[in-house]
């Protein structure tokens, strides 16, 4: 007997042609989209617009396989954090942050990340694997059922914005990224808008122009330092893209995307990036480019070696970089009592070896 083939491995056309092979007319497949996506539903027997006999063969031939949600906390301001286990050793998390204007789920892609930036608890663990589609698309199903959204009035979104800056660079699992990315913006999918997905990475250049040639969604940079030799230490992968390279394909990004700004994430450490200097020398930077600036307090962990920024100097930085022009936003630290803060996400991650991005990266360059 065939394995059944996974509901959420599947991108629509997929989907149409699985329904095609069965002598069955494709649009079984914008049916079985609306039960899971819209609805919540994934026992194929609920699904009461297809035959009995259709429903009955598919039992065998389609699952809707999900990671399991192994626990759950919710903050004091709201915002909830779950760890998720995607196999037996490793669980990866996601979070939800509330606003009143606004929901935002953070995704994961990878159980942990090979990129190993000096300040991030997620590098510390090392590289254990790239999550597969239904591991991406499926954690904002989980997040959906579980913030209650299937049981509510019909419409009304608790989840209005997907970001990726879970555990792991979703540029070094592109395909199974961009294609739970697609189906968040799909209307048969998640249906939320272009502006309302966002790719966050530490700068794998060449996959970011690969990124403009493939789909559409908002870009945020991980940029962390004005200067390359600043930079090296706290972003590794600097060293083989450095800063020139990045913004130059930033900029192609923007221009691809109807001058789209990209957002640059700036972590703010205390007395090593946050000087009056710093200040300057990333206005001049960005200066004349289509870009925001994202201000992040340092989220400690033990043993990081790193202090947050005083609250007089990040405000200072950011009034030197709205003096030169530059949009600049201080990220507002949310459910720091359980841990959900940008950058704590640690999971439980067997870490294999380092390897994935030294190769991931010649892989690239040629
Ligand atoms: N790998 C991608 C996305 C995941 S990290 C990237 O690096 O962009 C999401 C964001 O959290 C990045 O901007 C990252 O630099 C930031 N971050 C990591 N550790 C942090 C910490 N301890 N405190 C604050 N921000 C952190
Ligand atoms: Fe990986 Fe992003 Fe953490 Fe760097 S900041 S180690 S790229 S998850």
């Amino acid at each position: 007997m065939t394995t059944p083939a996974n509901f959420f491995n599947l991108t629509l056309p997929e989907l149409q042609q699985f329904f095609i092979d069965l002598g069955e007319k494709p649009y079984r497949a914008t049916q079985i989209m609306k039960w899971v996506y819209h609805r919540g539903v994934i026992d194929i027997t609920q699904m009461t617009d297809l035959s009995k006999v259709l429903r009955d063969k598919l039992v065998n031939l389609l699952q809707f396989r999900l990671p399991e949600i192994e626990s759950e906390k919710i903050s004091h301001d709201g915002t909830r954090k779950w760890l998720i286990r995607v196999d037996e050793k490793n669980c990866i998390e996601m979070v939800f942050i509330p606003e009143t204007d606004r929901g935002t789920l953070c995704v994961s892609s990878q159980v942990g990340c090979a990129l190993d930036c000096s300040f991030c608890s997620t590098g510390k663990q090392g590289f254990s694997r790239n999550l597969h589609q239904f591991e991406i698309i499926g954690q904002v199903w989980l997040a959906n059922t579980r913030l209650g959204y299937y049981n509510g009035p019909q419409g009304n979104r608790i989840i209005t914005n997907v970001v990726m800056m879970g555990m792991g660079e979703p540029l070094l699992n592109f395909d199974n990224v961009v294609r739970a990315m697609d189906l968040m913006k799909d209307d048969l999918g998640f249906n939320l808008s272009t502006k309302r997905v966002t790719l966050s990475t530490s700068g794998v250049v060449p996959t970011i122009d690969k990124l403009a040639a493939t789909t559409r969604v908002a870009l945020a940079v991980s940029l962390h330092a004005p200067n390359d030799p600043l930079r090296d230490v706290l972003v590794p992968i600097n060293r083989s893209y450095p800063i020139s390279e990045l913004l130059e394909a930033c900029r192609r990004y923007s221009q691809t995307n109807n001058d789209d700004p990209i957002t640059f994430e700036y972590v703010m450490l205390a007395g090593i990036n946050d000087s009056e200097k710093e200040a300057r020398q990333l206005a001049t930077l960005l200066k004349d480019f289509p870009a925001k600036v994202n201000l992040i307090p340092f989220n400690p962990f033990p043993d990081s070696g790193y202090t947050c920024s005083r609250k007089q100097d990040i405000d200072r930085f950011r009034d030197i970089l709205m003096q030169s022009g530059l949009i600049t936003i201080t990220r507002k630290t949310r459910g720091d009592d359980i841990d959900a803060a940008c950058g704590q996400l640690v999971g439980q991650v067997v870490a294999r070896a380092q390897r994935y991005h030294k190769t991931a990266q010649v892989e690239l360059r040629t």
